[in-house]
């Protein structure tokens, strides 16, 4: 585990630095391109020959700016290849397509992040796909929801807003023995922190939008495929015409190289702030994936490396509108819908909008929270001035 590590730390620093791309220069340049020259013949035809070579044939199919990152996610997550998209939702949307054709059945959690759902119920409907949600907490169960025409099952973990950690390895196992295609969403993990594909999974898709820019300023997804989807995958991608500026992917290149220290920072920041909250009487629950409360607890300890930055907590009394009174004159923690920047943010957000197989019952409104790089001591101070705001507004309608 230690040896894995610090492989990564290392790998972090020098991943996809190959000198034929940077030149000698710590980070690949921006190579802005559309057009890419040809002095002879015989070099068109030879770069024409495999597009998807990494020999520079025309700006859609990247740079060496792209392809540096492209190579620094792929090793990281143990995957053959790694495709860009302009954004993760993109990502999301180009790897489902890959493993789909009109008349299949697919299984998605119902925890999955909203846009996923809207894209099943959307154009994948359209196209003659049909999607059943399923409990996050399903496990081996997931067996039972098999059709003749089942081919993919999308995973998330944990699930955005409620945090149910999935049992990748017992889902994984049942999906193989009928040979489907697994995709999960590992935005939340990052590649640190669990690796889908070595559990068996087929595409790990990432909203680098999130940590691995870290910085709030880009969009951009990944997808990283096992061997036998990447060729798929990419086909997909190329027809799709998806790619990514080189502006955003020498960004997330940069973010990379920091992305083990600054998601050891949101951890234990988060886990402090977590703790706090745990105690304080305004809280029902907190739906962090290290604490025992949170279901799937177990399965986190048992598979992930860590946790980062992003975590939910259910308010006692009160609804939705009393949330205002918590959120409305926050200092450090603004309201915003993307994280895995350095900031701290705070989201009021009922999961009953985005759920159709199970049932959100809780005993009060839930807020998603991510912790950033500030001091935790000023964190916790804007936080208990909230939550006092919030007491004091429900008991005054008492
Ligand atoms: C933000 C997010 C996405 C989508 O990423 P965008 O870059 O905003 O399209 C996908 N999955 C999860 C879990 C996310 O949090």
């Amino acid at each position: 585990m230690t040896d894995t590590k610090q492989k990564t730390d290392t790998y972090l620093v020098t991943g996809g630095r190959r000198k034929e791309w940077s030149h000698g220069v710590v980070n690949p340049p921006v190579y802005r391109a559309s057009t890419c020259l040809f002095e002879t013949y015989a070099e068109l035809r030879e770069r024409c020959a495999d597009p998807s070579a990494k020999k520079l044939f025309y700006g859609r199919k990247g740079t060496p700016t792209q392809w540096s990152l492209e190579e620094a996610i792929t090793e990281l997550e143990g995957g053959t290849g790694t495709m860009l998209y302009p954004s993760g939702i993109a990502a999301i949307t180009g790897a489902i397509l890959a493993c789909v054709k009109a008349g299949d059945h697919i299984l998605i959690t119902d925890s999955a992040y909203e846009p996923t759902r809207t894209f099943a119920n959307g154009l994948l409907r359209q196209m003659g796909i049909e999607t059943t949600y399923y409990d996050p907490m399903v496990g081996a169960g997931i067996e039972e929801l098999f059709r003749e025409n089942t081919s993919l099952v999308v995973t998330e973990a944990p699930g955005s807003l409620t945090f149910e950690v999935q049992d990748l390895p017992a889902i994984i196992a049942a999906a193989k023995k009928r040979d489907l295609y697994v995709i999960t969403d590992n935005t939340w993990a990052t590649p640190l922190l669990l690796n889908p594909l070595t559990m068996g999974a087929d595409i790990s898709v990432h909203a680098c939008t999130k940590y691995i820019g870290g910085h709030s300023d880009i969009m951009l997804g990944s997808a990283t495929a096992n061997k036998r989807t990447f060729k798929a995958l990419q086909r997909t991608a190329y027809q799709l015409g998806q790619t990514c500026s080189p502006d955003d992917a020498f960004l997330a290149s940069r973010g990379l190289r920091t992305l083990g220290v600054r998601l050891k920072a949101h951890e234990e920041n988060a886990l402090k702030v977590a703790a706090w909250l745990r105690e304080r009487p305004e809280v029902a629950t907190v739906l962090h994936p290290a604490f025992e409360e949170c279901p799937g607890h177990e399965v986190w300890a048992r598979d992930f490396a860590g946790s980062s930055g992003l975590f939910s907590i259910v308010l006692k009394g009160g609804d939705y509108a009393d949330t205002a009174a918590l959120v409305d004159d926050m200092k450090l923690f603004k309201m915003g819908f993307s994280w895995g920047g350095y900031e701290s943010l705070i989201l009021p957000s009922d999961p009953n909008g985005s759920r159709s197989a199970t049932s959100w019952d809780a005993p009060g409104p839930l807020v998603r929270l991510h912790i950033g790089l500030e001091d935790t001591d000023d964190l916790i101070a804007d936080l208990e001035a909230g939550l006092e705001r919030y007491a004091a507004h429900i008991g005054a309608k008492d």
